[in-house]
């Protein structure tokens, strides 16, 4: 298949999970483009607008997202997001990169950012919903600091939540992993008086965005399924 085959297909699968839930609002492909060349970005981008979908495409790495932003840009209306981790020594060469940073998990990177920022600037909190030491993200009790810590920012502001869910193949033990980032959302977005519509989920991956789109996915980040398999991440 070709990259606009893998697109099309992917967004036939995004298509038929909201059907198959009955949901009536968006849920957005962002391309998690990892490693790939600027050429090969750019041409994502290309067919991304070609087909009157959200340009978005996810970077884990700051180095990556500043090799490729010239290139991801020449297509009108694009946006890059940070999907990886965050070191604090990056924090000024993420923000002349990218246009929202997904991955906040401490109040301490809330302060740096904002101090440095200069501009209003969107950001999602990520929360480790598996519990998985491995992943990244704040723990749930973390959430409150980290949305007020947002909140009192003078330039930053919570667009949404963002987790990697559960690696496991049982559907029920990754939903669960999901809608505990539903829940999360949905209780800011009562405490901020805001409706939940305006703080997006962004969850799912290749092999399981249908699962996450039932829990309420609006934004399902996928590589393999677009790109092939994955190139390894150091
Ligand atoms: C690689 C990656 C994805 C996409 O994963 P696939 O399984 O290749 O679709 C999504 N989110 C993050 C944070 C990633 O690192």
């Amino acid at each position: 298949m070709t990259l606009a085959q893998r697109i099309d297909h992917t967004c036939g699968r995004i298509t038929a999970a909201m059907d198959a839930c009955g949901r009536r609002d968006r849920c957005v492909l962002e391309l998690a483009v990892k490693t790939r060349t600027p050429d090969t970005c750019r041409e994502a981008a290309r067919l991304l607008a070609e087909r009157e979908l959200p340009v978005l495409l996810g970077h884990n790495r700051v180095q990556e997202a500043r090799a490729t932003a010239e290139a991801i840009r020449e297509v009108p209306g694009a946006r890059i997001h940070l999907i990886g981790p965050l070191q604090s020594n990056k924090v000024n060469q993420a923000l002349g990169a990218v246009d929202l940073i997904e991955t906040v998990d401490s109040t301490e990177l809330v302060e740096r950012l904002d101090h440095r920022v200069g501009r209003r600037f969107p950001v999602f909190v990520q929360v480790n919903t598996s519990g998985e030491p491995s992943k990244h993200g704040c723990a749930p009790q973390d959430i409150p600091g980290i949305v007020a810590a947002v909140e009192m920012a003078s330039h930053l502001y919570l667009h949404g939540f963002m987790t990697v869910g559960l690696h496991s193949a049982e559907e029920s033990a990754v939903r669960e992993s999901y809608a505990r980032l539903r829940h999360v959302r949905d209780s800011a977005a009562e405490r901020l008086c805001t409706t939940d519509g305006d703080l997006a989920l962004s969850m799912g991956m290749s092999a399981d965005l249908e699962w996450a789109i039932a829990e309420g996915a609006t934004i399902v980040r996928v590589g393999s399924a677009v790109f092939g398999p994955r190139p390894p991440l150091p």
